[in-house]
């Protein structure tokens, strides 16, 4: 936490003339006592076939990752990288020479949330705010970790948050809102993710999911662990499946889960997909950088939060130099606070976070592709786009 003063002198600037548009993106996690099975709309999963996009049809086998690594920072617009390249001088996601930028709009809305987004990306098919991989009709479409699963391959989802919030619940559950948190963790077990790590424990518990121990229940296939120290302590190599619930609700910002507890998480991750010989999708996500940007903190804040997801890029770049068939990529869902970096409103040199919103903005943000099929990210592209492309990579029928 900073000082202060740091806050005072890092935040404060905004114009009068700002509208800030209606905040429906990121609400509060609320536990719901609604728990149904993951069958019940699993029997309504389609997948809606989209014009062919992003670059040329009929890509050649060859040209298909084996595995994919998705990172995802919450919240992350140019500026947020910016500050975090001005912080070092060796970046790792400066390693990635396909740059794009991404429109983020969904179905109902300009200025987007991270569940329609992440969707987007998820399915190929833009939605309405809250929704969780479902279509605007509200029909459940199926994922790109679903099309891995059906190619044989590992499926991962991490996040610094409860594994059930937006992002990693659109890529491994359906809903009609994403405040449907019991019903997602039921979902991630009975779909069997390979490995699941993050926060969200309480929404496992019989009082959340009528009466049913989700945990005990997972205990049956997966290694199940609750704190940093025992996922370190695991020999990688003796799970097959893995789910650590390592905090209550969010597992918060650096200070609070420790530096480099999400590279060691997907260290973890890593060390268990990458067994599988016909590869796996991965997403990663940190949450900090968007929470702490509704915050409206200092640029020391954002740009920790920056340099630890940046942690995890490297990792994935140099996991991906020994295994040149894995596609990287690194994106936001949408831009958090528009952050901005002007000219004379500190009074030191440094580089300091001024802000438009405590909601989210409607910018293009950056993606940024490495591996193969990389290209096929370059330019600007729609989120939904972003999602058609993955989902062809992986093979998709009729992509
Ligand atoms: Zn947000």
């Amino acid at each position: 936490m900073e000082c202060a003063a740091a806050r005072l002198r890092h935040t404060i600037f905004r114009a009068s003339s700002v509208t800030r548009p209606a905040f429906r993106g990121d609400p509060v996690i609320q536990p719901t006592r609604s728990a149904r099975p993951a069958h019940a709309i699993a029997l309504g999963l389609s997948l809606l076939l989209g014009a062919c996009v992003g670059g040329q049809r009929g890509i050649g086998v060859q040209d298909r990752p084996t595995s994919v690594i998705f990172l995802i920072a919450d919240g992350a617009g140019a500026a947020h990288w910016t500050l975090a390249r001005f912080a070092t001088e060796d970046l790792a996601l400066e390693r990635m020479k396909t740059v794009g930028l991404v429109d983020t709009r969904g179905s109902d809305h300009v200025v987007s949330g991270s569940a329609p987004t992440a969707s987007a990306y998820a399915t190929g098919v833009r939605t309405f705010m809250g929704a969780i991989s479902v279509g605007p009709d509200s029909v459940p479409v199926k994922t790109v970790l679903e099309l891995a699963m059906e190619r044989g391959k590992s499926t991962g989802l991490m996040t610094t948050t409860a594994i059930q919030d937006a992002t990693p619940a659109a890529f491994g559950a359906h809903a009609v809102s994403r405040t449907r948190l019991a019903d997602i963790s039921r979902q991630f077990i009975d779909r069997g993710i390979t490995v699941l790590v993050g926060g969200g424990r309480r929404f496992f518990r019989p009082d959340m999911q009528g009466g049913n121990d989700l945990i005990a229940e997972a205990r049956g296939r997966y290694t199940y662990v609750e704190t940093v120290e025992e996922l370190m302590d695991l020999r990688p190599d003796t799970v097959d499946m893995l789910l650590g619930l390592l905090a209550e609700t969010e597992m918060g910002v650096v200070a609070d889960r420790g530096a480099g507890t999400l590279r060691k998480m997907t260290e973890t991750a890593l060390d268990i997909l990458d067994r599988d010989p016909d590869g796996f999708f991965l997403m990663v996500e940190n949450e900090e950088s968007d929470t702490q940007s509704h915050d409206n903190m200092g640029s020391e804040t954002i740009t920790t939060e920056m340099l630890d997801f940046d942690e995890v890029v490297r990792l994935a770049l140099d996991y991906q130099a020994e295994h040149p068939g894995t596609l990287v990529l690194v994106t936001g869902d949408h831009e958090t606070g528009g952050l901005s970096l002007p000219y004379g409103a500190g009074l030191e040199r440094a580089a300091f976070a001024a802000w438009a919103t405590p909601g989210h903005t409607g910018v293009l943000i950056p993606i940024f592709a490495s591996g193969p099929g990389a290209e096929r990210f370059g330019g600007i592209i729609r989120n939904d786009q972003v999602g058609q492309v993955l989902l062809e990579l992986l093979g998709a029928e009729g992509r």
